[in-house]
């Protein structure tokens, strides 16, 4: 019996991802998230299904659950770290959506809701659904992202989100063997520098503008780039502050050491670190040496009053650490200089510098780990650059699908 797919967002794409299989009449969904975007974009409605299985707690992965768990009474397979996370996403998305007067998609009792529903699983484990295995592997994204591979006649392997490179905060995914591979393909046709050579060109922008006598504000996204900046500078003389929900996930983190490349390590980091637990605190970080925050793309959270102050300030420097979606603010100031307050468009003098942390594969490693799972068929996703990384596949023989959202075909 084939298996036949659909993608119910998320398929030439970066974002909103819904990936519904039907196989010896189970049908299985993984992932259901929403680009969080202003306003947001959603996928297609999701039809009757078994069982969501959840690769990890990023909003585009994540977002739609309460709205699946609401409709329909099924099981959401996840790690528990994913889940907790996905909760404190949920329940942000709920209060952004509130304040920015979106119609709601869900309301926080749908999220309650949802979050009885989820069950539990470590990597390794395996979930039985009609005639087929699902595995559970480690993603290397961020903690706890997973990949699953399903176990039939044949198999195939679903990787949500991937990295292949050990980053300080996690490891990276080892290939699958598989037959068929449903893989994401956000860098096709880009590779990222190396690592090391980030880290360094890093520190040496934030000793600079410390000596000259700034502030280096490091916008970063709260689940998994900031825990990765707190490492960095667990090593470094700076003194570091840390604003934002990062705070939160931090905690989460610190419950679930075994998705943590080194707990002991992270704790340092944490430890050694300064908390803005209030306004009082918020003065004092500002004469701080850094300064980590959210949001990572500059579209709301603290870390837009803190450029409010430092912005007529040409020895302070804002140093993003994250991708700068289209439309977001730090793209606009990235490309003009100029940055949205409260709907007024104003210029800012602080430097300005961008860094590539990204925990996405890039082409190469990609293309690496493809052949390390020597499949037949692979379908590329959650990428809208898809043909680069296709044609260097098929050049390698094998057999590459693009599908476009809600195009049904079989594997
Ligand atoms: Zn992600």
């Amino acid at each position: 019996m084939p298996i036949e797919v659909e993608f119910l967002g998320g398929g030439q794409e970066v974002g909103r991802l819904g990936i519904l299989l039907k196989h010896s009449g189970s049908k299985l969904l993984f992932d259901y998230g929403m680009t969080a975007t202003d306003p947001p974009s959603y996928p297609m409605s999701c039809p009757p299904v078994d069982i969501l299985f959840l690769t990890h707690s990023h909003l585009d992965h994540c977002g739609m659950i309460p709205w699946l768990t609401a409709r329909y009474d099924i099981n959401v397979v996840s790690t528990a770290i994913s889940r907790e996370i996905g909760i404190l996403l949920m329940d942000d998305s709920v209060k952004i959506g509130a304040a920015e007067g979106y119609p709601e998609p869900y309301t926080s009792k749908d999220i309650k809701i949802a979050r009885g529903k989820f069950d539990e699983i470590s990597f390794g484990d395996t979930v039985n659904v009609g005639k087929m295995q699902v595995v559970a592997h480690s993603a290397g994204h961020i903690p706890g992202a997973t990949m699953y591979e399903l176990r039939g006649r044949r198999s195939t392997l679903v990787t949500g989100d991937l990295h292949t490179l050990d980053t300080r905060l996690v490891t990276g995914a080892r290939p699958v063997k598989c037959d068929n591979l449903i893989m994401e393909s956000t860098y096709s046709g880009r590779n990222h520098p190396p690592r090391s050579k980030t880290e360094y060109a890093l520190l040496k922008k934030v000793d600079e503008v410390t000596r000259r006598g700034g502030t280096a504000l490091i916008p970063s996204f709260a689940v998994g780039r900031t825990q990765e900046i707190l490492l960095l500078m667990k090593d470094s003389k700076y003194e570091y502050w840390l604003d934002g929900m990062g705070r939160s996930v931090n905690k989460i983190y610190q419950r679930f050491p075994e998705y943590i490349r080194s707990p002991k390590r992270l704790r340092q980091a944490i430890n050694r670190m300064n908390e803005v637990r209030n306004f009082r605190a918020r003065s004092r970080a500002m004469k701080a040496d850094v300064i980590i925050t959210t949001s990572g793309m500059l579209d709301g959270g603290p870390v837009l009053s803190y450029i409010d102050s430092l912005r007529d300030d040409p020895k302070s420097a804002i140093l993003l650490t994250g991708y700068q979606v289209e439309g977001s603010n730090g793209r606009k100031l990235i490309e003009t200089g100029m940055m949205d307050f409260k709907g007024v468009s104003e210029r800012v003098q602080c430097e300005v510098m961008k860094f590539d942390f990204s925990a996405h594969a890039g082409h190469d490693e990609l293309l690496a780990f493809a052949k390390g799972c020597s499949p037949e068929k692979i379908v590329l996703m959650h990428g809208d650059q898809r043909e680069i990384l296709a044609g260097d596949l098929r050049a390698e023989g094998f057999e590459v699908l693009l599908p476009k959202n809600r195009e049904k075909f079989t594997l």
